[in-house]
C-alpha cells in the first residue's frame, strides 16, 4: 500500500492524500501523523485501496511521519462514522473527532502521577490553601485537574505538595477493571419476564443484528430482563454498551448493576477525568472493558468485541444532541448494532411513536411487559380541574391536592410534586414600571433562583445577582416573581406543612453523581416527605414509600405548538406517574390542569395509552410528520442580525422546487437570539421517499456566506 487518503480533523481541509514510506505499517483505520505545510496533523487512514487515479503523482506526495500506537478504528466503527456524517449532513471530520474522544485516544498508556490530600494540615495556612483543602477532600487527580476542581493555580498546589499537604500517587493507566460475573446474583424472573429474557439471550448468542423494542410499564422489570441479555454477553466474553439518558441516573444504576454482576460497569461521559477517559478508551479498545454505561458519546467508542447495545429510557429527548453533530443517539445506536452485527434493545415504558412504528412495520421485534413486578398496581390517575377547584390566591396547589399531601404526611408516606421548571419563578418583573428581566444574550427571560440568589438564563448560563433596584426606573426592592418554579412550590409546601421535609430535585441541586446518590439514599431511608422536582425525577427512580404524585401544571407541556409537544407531555406525565405505588402500597396521581378534555390529559386519566398513541399517530400521518414524513431544519445564525437574515434569505432564494419537498421560511427561529447569535430558520417537510439529505447538500453546497455566518442542518429535529 503506497498511497493513502487521510481523514483529518479540520472540516475545511477535506481528505488529503499521502505516501506511505517504506517500512511503515498502516491499514485502514490507523491513526497517523502527517505533515501539512510547516505543521503536523493527526489523521485517520480512511481509504487505502479504492483510491481513484490522482492528479498528484505518488512521487510528489509527502510521506506520513508516524503511526500512533492506537488500535486502528475497526471497519464497523468507520462505517458508523460515515453513516452518521451522511445521514445528519455533518462533516466526516466532526464525526471522526467524536470517535477519537477529544484526544483520549491519542495519548498512550503507561503511568501518570496524580495527587491526593495526605491529611496533614499545617497550623497556619493562606486562605487559598484552606479553601483548596476543603474542595479537594476525597479527590485524586493530576495537578491540572485538581487546579480546576479547587479553582487555584498549579503554583498553589505545588506549594501544597512541598508542604506535605498533597502526596503523589503513581497510577497505571492500563490497570484492569474489576471483573463482572454473569451469575453473581441471579434473580428469579417471573414466567413472563423469563420468556422475554430468553428471546434476548438467544439473539445475543446468535450474534446477529436484531433490533428489539422492549415496551414495558414502569416497574415491570425491564432492567432485570435486559440484565439477562448482558449476562449472556458476559458469558460469551462479548462487550456490552448501555446508553442512559442522564448522568444523574447512573449512580442508581451502578448500584443495581454491582448487586447483579458483582462489579460496577465502566462509566463513560463527558465529565470524566482525563485519566479515566484514557483508561476506559484503551480498555474498551482492547476488549477488556466488559460493560460500558455511557451517555450518547459512548456510541463512538472503539469496542473490540461488541455483543449487545441497550438503550434504556429510549424515548428520552436528551438522546438528541442539539449542537455540533445533531444526531439522535437512539437511532445511531441501532445503526451501530447493525454495522457490528449484534442485537440492540430499546427499552421504554413510553416509546417514541417512531419506535412503535418501526415495530409495526416489522423492523423491530416488540416485546411487552404489561404488568408491574410483584403485583404492584399501576397508580390511579385523576385530573384536577383548576377552573373548578382553583388554588388560593398566590398559590399553585389546589385544595384537593393539598388535602392529599397532608394525608400522606400523616401516614408517613412520600409525595412527589412534578413541575418542569427550574428555579423560583420563570419571569421577574419590576412592580413599579413593569420592566421584565431579560437575558442580554438570548431572547429569553431571566429565571429567578432563590436557593442560589441569582437571576439566570437557562439557555446561555448568563447569571446576575438580583439587582437592588430596577434597572429601568430605579425603584428599590421592586422585584415581583411571576409564575411558579420548583423552588416556589417547595416554599408553598413548607408553608402548608411546616414539619414536612422537602427536597428540591433539579439539575441545579443534583449537580454531581454523588449528590444524586445522596438524594436517592435519603429518599429510600424515608428522610424526605415531599420531593419537588423537574423532569429529572421522572426517570428511573424506585421509591417504595412514594404513594402520591402531583403534576403541578400539566398544561405547561402542551404549550408552544411544537410537533412533539403532545407526545412529550404524555411521556413525561406517564413516567412521573410511574414513580407512584412501586412498593406494596397503591399509588395515586393527581394532574392539575385547565384542560381536562385535552386528548393527552384525557388519555392519561383514562389510563388508555393506546388511545393516545392512536390519535397521535393519526395526526402525524395527516400532517406528514415523522414517522410518516420527514422534517429537517436549516438554522442560520450570526452575531449580526442583518447578516443572519440576509444569509437565510439567500438560502430561501436558492430553495429547490421539488414535488415531494415543502420548504417553509425563513423565519426567526423560536429562540431568535441565542448566546448572542441571531437565528433564522427554514423548515423542510419531505415525503419519506425523498432523499432529503441529498436535496439539502445539493442546495447548500454551492452557497457561500460571510465568515460570521453559521449554517447548521438538523435532520429529524426534536423541538421546533
Ligand atoms: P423497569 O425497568 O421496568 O422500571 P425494574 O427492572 O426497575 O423495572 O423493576 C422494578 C422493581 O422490581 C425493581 O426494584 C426490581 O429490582 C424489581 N424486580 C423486577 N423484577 C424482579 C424479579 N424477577 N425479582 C426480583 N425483583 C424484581
Ligand atoms: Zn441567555
Amino acid at each position: 500500500m503506497n498511497r493513502v487518503r487521510l481523514l483529518v480533523f479540520n472540516a475545511a481541509l477535506g481528505p488529503l492524500d499521502y505516501r506511505v514510506p517504506a517500512g511503515m505499517d498502516v491499514e485502514p483505520g490507523s491513526v497517523v501523523v502527517a505533515p501539512l505545510g510547516p505543521r503536523q496533523i493527526v489523521g485517520i487512514v480512511w481509504e487505502a485501496d479504492r483510491l481513484p487515479a490522482a492528479e498528484v503523482p505518488d512521487a510528489r506526495l509527502r510521506p506520513l511521519l508516524e503511526v500512533l500506537p492506537v488500535r486502528p478504528l475497526a471497519a464497523p466503527l468507520r462505517r458508523l462514522i460515515e453513516w452518521t456524517a451522511d445521514y445528519y449532513c455533518a462533516s466526516l471530520a466532526s464525526v471522526a473527532r467524536m470517535a477519537l474522544s477529544s484526544g483520549a485516544a491519542l495519548r498512550g498508556g503507561g503511568t501518570l502521577t496524580e495527587y491526593r490530600l495526605t491529611g496533614q494540615v499545617p497550623e497556619r495556612m493562606t486562605p487559598q490553601r484552606a479553601a483548596a483543602l476543603d474542595l479537594l477532600e476525597g479527590e485524586q487527580a493530576t495537578i491540572r485537574e485538581l487546579g480546576e476542581i479547587a479553582g487555584v493555580s498549579e503554583g498553589v498546589l505545588r506549594g501544597m505538595v512541598n508542604a506535605g499537604m498533597l502526596e503523589p500517587v503513581v497510577v497505571d493507566i492500563d490497570r484492569p477493571y474489576p471483573r463482572a460475573h454473569a451469575d453473581h446474583f441471579q434473580p428469579l424472573l417471573t414466567e413472563h419476564q423469563a420468556q422475554v429474557a430468553a428471546r434476548f439471550v438467544a439473539c445475543v448468542k446468535d450474534s446477529r443484528f436484531h433490533p428489539f423494542l422492549l415496551d414495558g410499564v414502569t416497574g415491570s422489570g425491564k432492567t432485570e430482563v435486559y440484565f439477562e441479555a448482558i449476562a449472556a454477553a458476559l458469558e460469551a466474553d462479548l462487550q456490552v454498551l448501555v446508553l442512559l439518558p442522564e448522568i444523574a441516573l447512573t449512580e442508581n444504576f451502578l448500584a443495581r448493576f454491582s448487586a447483579r454482576f458483582g462489579a460496577p460497569p465502566v462509566v463513560w461521559h463527558s465529565s470524566l477525568k482525563s485519566t479515566e477517559r484514557r483508561r476506559a478508551w484503551r480498555a474498551i479498545g482492547r476488549g477488556e472493558a466488559q460493560v460500558v454505561v455511557g451517555a450518547r458519546s459512548a456510541l463512538f467508542l472503539p469496542f473490540a468485541r461488541l455483543g449487545l447495545i441497550v438503550v434504556d429510557e429510549a424515548h428520552e429527548v436528551s438522546f438528541k444532541q442539539d449542537d455540533g453533530v445533531r444526531y439522535n443517539a437512539r437511532d445511531v445506536a441501532v445503526m451501530r448494532a447493525r454495522f457490528e452485527g449484534v442485537p440492540a434493545i430499546l427499552a421504554s415504558a413510553t416509546p417514541a411513536i417512531e419506535s412503535l412504528q418501526m415495530a409495526e412495520a416489522g423492523v423491530y421485534e416488540k416485546l411487552d411487559l404489561p404488568a408491574r413486578f410483584g403485583g404492584a398496581q399501576l397508580p390511579a390517575i385523576e385530573t384536577l380541574d383548576l377552573t373548578k377547584d382553583p388554588p388560593e390566591r398566590g398559590r399553585w396547589l389546589a385544595p384537593p391536592l393539598v388535602e392529599k399531601l397532608k394525608d400522606r404526611l400523616e401516614k408517613g408516606e412520600q409525595s412527589l410534586l412534578f413541575l418542569n421548571r427550574r428555579g423560583y419563578a420563570p419571569l421577574t418583573l419590576c412592580r413599579h414600571c413593569g420592566y421584565r428581566f431579560q437575558c442580554p444574550n438570548c431572547s429569553a427571560w431571566l429565571v429567578e433562583h432563590r436557593l442560589s440568589a441569582r437571576l439566570a438564563c437557562h439557555h446561555c448560563g448568563h447569571e446576575t445577582p438580583p439587582p437592588a433596584q430596577c434597572p429601568e426606573c430605579g425603584e428599590p426592592d421592586c422585584l415581583v416573581a411571576c409564575g411558579p418554579g420548583v423552588e416556589r412550590i417547595a416554599d408553598e409546601v413548607a408553608e402548608i406543612m411546616p414539619t414536612a421535609r422537602v427536597a428540591v430535585v433539579t439539575s441545579d441541586t443534583l449537580t454531581s453523581p454523588e449528590k444524586a446518590a445522596q438524594f436517592v439514599a435519603e429518599a429510600e431511608a424515608g428522610a424526605i416527605d415531599v420531593i419537588v422536582g423537574t423532569q429529572l425525577v421522572t426517570k428511573g427512580y424506585h421509591f417504595p414509600d412514594l404513594t402520591l404524585v402531583g403534576v403541578v401544571d400539566a398544561d405547561l407541556g402542551l404549550e408552544g405548538g411544537d410537533l412533539r409537544a403532545g407526545e412529550r407531555c404524555f411521556q413525561q406525565i406517564a413516567q412521573v406517574a410511574g414513580r407512584a405505588g412501586r412498593g406494596t402500597k397503591p399509588g395515586e396521581v393527581l394532574i392539575q390542569t385547565r384542560h381536562p378534555e385535552a386528548p393527552v390529559i384525557a388519555a392519561l386519566a383514562a389510563g388508555d395509552r393506546d388511545a393516545f398513541y392512536d390519535a397521535e399517530t393519526e395526526a402525524r400521518r395527516e400532517a406528514g410528520a415523522p414517522p410518516f414524513g420527514r422534517w429537517a431544519a436549516i438554522i442560520v445564525s450570526s452575531e449580526d442580525e442583518a447578516e443572519a437574515r440576509d444569509a437565510a434569505r439567500a438560502i430561501g432564494g436558492a430553495a429547490p422546487n421539488l414535488p415531494d419537498v415543502a420548504i417553509l421560511g425563513p423565519a426567526p427561529a423560536p429562540l431568535s437570539l441565542l448566546r448572542g447569535r441571531f437565528r433564522y430558520r427554514l423548515l423542510i417537510n419531505a415525503r419519506r421517499s425523498a432523499e432529503v439529505q441529498r436535496v439539502i447538500r445539493e442546495w447548500l453546497g454551492p452557497l457561500r456566506f460571510p465568515n460570521g455566518v453559521r449554517v447548521a442542518v438538523d435532520i429529524d429535529p426534536y423541538s421546533f
